[in-house]
């Protein structure tokens, strides 16, 4: 979709961890307020949407625990991000940040329904917008939902706040020699197996030959400086 204005146009995917603190579950206030005040500084000169997780509340299958099938699993992630969303949205307009909340599953008492060309409308009226519900499938993740809707409007670049310092070429919380990679193309990310993204997410940027830049959601600033184009992180290309 061709952008009308000279502003950049970002997608950044947040993981429901960004709105609680390291080891809790849920969200706290203080993690909430921490964020909320990280993007609105990083929405100031671009055009932003934030497509949240919601692994801080059910993380799928996972927390199933053998009793919850998968798809009814996936569908309260789903739920999850939503709820994220919400709080997302009360903590930006606290801080007099104008937001909209568009789901892909029916929900509409709470939050509009993603219409591509209603968020683009948001967007160009300098808009933050919340992408919740993931992609509204069950077997997905909010990563492929990021790449879905980052291809959808257009985005120029979409931008991952994990909670290490980019992609490595293995995992650093477990070996303390892994190398921080600053560059790599999306045929070397998949064919090296690194698991900074899920395949299907990564797939569907390179065919869109949509950029990602992954980087510490803990540093303060780090949103602001991805957002102006500063080489933090990683860039997969
Ligand atoms: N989910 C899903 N379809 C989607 C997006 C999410 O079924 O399109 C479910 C899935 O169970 C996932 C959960 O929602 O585990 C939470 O999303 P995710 O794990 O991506 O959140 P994050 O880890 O980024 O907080």
């Amino acid at each position: 979709m061709k952008k009308k204005s000279q502003q950049k146009r970002i997608l950044l995917k947040l993981s429901g961890e960004a709105l609680v603190e390291e080891g809790k579950r849920g969200i706290t206030p203080f993690a909430l307020k921490d964020i909320a005040k990280e993007i609105a500084s990083a929405s100031k000169d671009c055009q932003l949407a934030v497509v949240i997780g919601g692994g801080n509340i059910w993380r799928g299958v996972r927390d199933g625990g053998g009793i919850i099938d998968r798809v009814n699993s996936d569908n309260m992630g789903m739920l999850a991000t939503v709820i994220n969303a919400l709080a997302l949205q009360s903590a930006l307009e606290d801080i007099n940040i104008p937001t909209r909340v568009l789901t892909s599953i029916n929900i509409y008492e709470l939050a509009e329904a993603f219409i591509r060309r209603k968020a683009v409308r948001h967007l160009e009226k300098g808009r933050v917008i919340i992408f919740a519900g993931g992609t509204g499938n069950p077997f997905f993740t909010t990563d492929s939902a990021a790449a879905l809707r980052a291809s959808e409007i257009g985005a120029d670049i979409l931008l991952k706040a994990t909670q290490v310092d980019g992609v490595y070429d293995s995992d650093p919380r477990k070996n303390p020699k892994a190398k921080l990679i600053s560059r790599i193309t999306y045929g070397e990310a998949i064919s090296k197996g690194l698991q900074f993204m899920d395949t299907a997410a990564l797939a569907l940027c390179m065919e869109n030959n949509l950029p990602i830049q992954v980087f510490n959601l803990h540093k303060k600033g780090n949103i602001k400086a991805a957002v102006d184009g500063k080489k933090i992180g990683t860039i997969i290309y």
